[in-house]
C-alpha cells in the first residue's frame, strides 16, 4: 500500500508527482521533464504555464472570482459566450457554461429532453448514440457512450440508450463497398433504429464528429454527417455534437463538424475551451431551443453551484484570444499535416501499426496483431497500458486505450499535442527507464485518463 491519502485512479501505484510545466514540458519531482504529446487527454491545447492565460486569470481573481449564477452573471461569462456564438456553426446563439465536459453532456441531454416537453412533446425521451463512442462517466454521459467495458459494472445504473454502429472504415467499410455506400448503409441503420423506438418518440442522435478516447481519432467517411442530419431531420430528432475532446480548434476548424457542412441543434465543448487552466465546459445552443424554454417556462431546469466560474471564463476566453490572435487553426491545419506526414514515414512500414488516422493535431495510430487481417491484439496483454508505460519512461506522454468495441477494435495511441510552442525546456530529460520508474507506472491502463 502506498503512502497516499489521494484516491489515485490506480490504486496500486502512485502517479510520478507533477510540479511544474512549461510549454510543452511538465516537470516531476525528481526533475525528470514529459513531453506532452497528447495534452493529457487532448486538454491542453496551448501547453502549460501560458503568460497570457495565466496573466488573465491573475486579473479576474484580482476582480472576482466567484459570484453564484442564480445572483449575477459576470462580464468574462458573457464576452466568452459572445467570442463562442460569433464563430459557431449557423443558429447557434447561447453557451451555458458548465465545469467540464461530462456535465455538458448531462446538460445537453436534459436541454433536448427540455425542449421537447416545452414544444409539446413529452413523448420524445430515446437518445440514440453510436457504439464506438465515449461521452463522459457521470451516469447519464457513461449510459450515452458506448465503451464497454467503462459501462459494464454500472449497466444496472444506467438509463437505456440505444446504440448504433459507428462510422469506422478501417474495420467496417466492405471490399468493393464506397464511401458513399457505406454512409448510406449507417443512415439505414439510424433511421431503422428510429423507426423501431417507434415515431416521434426519439429525442437526440449524439455522435462525436472525430472519436477520441474510445478509438484514436477515427473520422467519418465524407458526406457521413450530412446524411445522419437528413435521417434526424426527418424524424424530427436533435443532433448533438460531442466534441468535448475533438473541438475548439483541434482539428483545424474551431468545431469539427464544421468540416462536416452540418449544423447541430446542441455542441457539447470543454477540454480545449480551458485548455486545462481551469475547469470548464460549455453547451452552445440553437437559438430555437433556448427560445423554447424562454417562451416555455422561462428558464432552463437545472444547475450547478459552479456554473459560469468567473475565473474558468477568464481563462478560456484568454484561451480563445490566444488562439486567434496566433492565427493557430491555421497552423494545426499546416501542422497537422506535417505530422501525419512524419507519422507515416516512421510508422507507416511497421508491421503492428494497422491504421494512422485523425484530423489536424488529432491523430490515431492503430495496432494489430497482423496488419493484412487487422487482427488486434488479446486484450489480456494491455498493450496499450505497456505503451504508455514504456513511453513515460522515456518522457513522453501519449494516450493509449485499449479495444473496447465488440473486442474488434485494435488498442490505440491517441497524439493531441499542444496547437503551438512557447517556452523551452528548462530541465533534463531522464532517458534511462529505470527500474524505480518503470515500476511506478505500471499501473493498468484501464484506469487512465478519460
Ligand atoms: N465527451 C467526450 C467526447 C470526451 O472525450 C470526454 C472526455 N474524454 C467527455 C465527454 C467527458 O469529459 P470530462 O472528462 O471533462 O468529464
Amino acid at each position: 500500500m502506498s503512502h497516499t491519502h489521494v484516491l489515485h485512479r490506480s490504486l496500486r501505484q502512485t502517479p510520478p508527482v507533477a510540479v511544474r510545466g512549461q510549454g510543452v514540458w511538465v516537470y516531476d519531482s525528481t526533475g525528470r521533464a514529459y513531453l506532452d504529446g497528447s495534452g493529457g487527454a487532448a486538454v491542453s491545447c496551448l501547453g502549460h504555464n501560458h503568460p497570457d492565460i495565466q496573466a488573465a486569470m491573475h486579473a479576474q481573481i484580482d476582480a472576482l472570482s466567484y459570484a453564484h449564477t442564480s445572483f449575477f452573471t459576470t462580464e468574462v461569462a458573457e464576452r466568452l459566450a459572445d467570442r463562442l456564438v460569433a464563430d459557431a456553426p449557423a443558429g447557434i446563439s447561447h453557451a451555458y457554461f458548465v465545469s467540464g465536459g461530462s456535465e455538458a453532456v448531462e446538460a445537453a441531454l436534459k436541454m433536448a429532453r427540455q425542449y421537447f416537453v416545452e414544444i409539446g412533446q413529452p413523448e420524445r425521451r430515446h437518445i440514440v448514440a453510436r457504439r464506438q463512442s465515449y461521452h463522459g462517466n457521470t451516469l447519464g454521459a457513461l449510459a450515452v457512450g458506448g465503451n464497454a467495458w467503462r459501462r459494464a459494472q454500472f449497466a444496472p445504473l444506467l438509463i437505456e440508450v440505444e446504440h448504433v454502429s459507428p462510422c469506422y472504415a478501417y474495420r467496417d467499410q466492405r471490399d468493393g463497398e464506397s464511401a458513399e455506400q457505406y454512409g448510406e448503409r449507417l443512415a439505414q441503420e439510424l433511421e431503422q433504429t428510429f423507426e423501431r423506438l417507434g415515431p416521434g418518440t426519439v429525442m437526440a442522435f449524439v455522435a462525436e464528429p472525430v472519436v477520441g478516447a474510445t478509438a484514436g481519432a477515427v473520422t467519418a467517411v465524407p458526406g457521413y454527417f450530412r446524411r445522419m442530419r437528413e435521417v434526424c431531420d426527418r424524424h424530427g430528432v436533435l443532433l448533438i455534437a460531442d466534441e468535448v475532446m475533438c473541438g475548439m480548434g483541434r482539428t483545424g476548424t474551431l468545431y469539427a463538424i464544421e468540416q462536416e457542412g452540418v449544423t447541430p441543434d446542441l455542441i457539447t465543448i470543454a477540454k480545449g475551451l480551458g485548455g486545462g487552466y481551469q475547469p470548464i465546459g460549455a453547451v452552445m445552443a440553437q437559438r430555437r431551443i433556448v427560445e423554447a424554454m424562454q417562451q416555455g417556462s422561462g428558464f432552463f431546469q437545472h444547475g450547478h453551484t459552479y456554473l459560469g466560474h468567473a475565473v474558468a471564463c477568464a481563462a478560456s476566453l484568454a484561451v480563445q484570444d490566444v488562439i486567434r490572435r496566433d492565427g493557430l487553426l491555421a497552423r494545426v491545419r499546416e501542422q497537422g499535416a506535417g505530422l501525419r506526414e512524419r507519422l507515416e514515414r516512421a510508422l507507416g512500414g511497421h508491421p503492428q501499426v494497422g491504421d494512422i488516422r485523425g484530423r489536424g493535431l488529432f491523430m490515431g495510430i492503430e495496432l494489430v496483431q497482423d496488419r493484412a487481417t487487422r487482427q488486434t491484439f488479446d486484450p489480456a496483454l494491455s498493450l496499450h497500458a505497456r505503451v504508455k508505460r514504456e513511453a513515460m519512461a522515456r518522457g513522453l506522454m501519449v494516450y493509449p486505450m485499449g479495444g473496447t468495441i465488440d473486442g474488434r477494435q485494435g488498442d490505440h495511441v491517441l497524439l493531441a499535442p499542444p496547437l503551438h510552442h512557447h517556452g523551452r525546456r528548462t530541465g533534463p530529460i531522464d532517458r534511462t527507464p529505470g527500474r524505480r520508474h518503470r515500476r511506478r507506472h505500471r499501473a493498468d491502463a484501464r484506469l487512465s485518463a478519460a
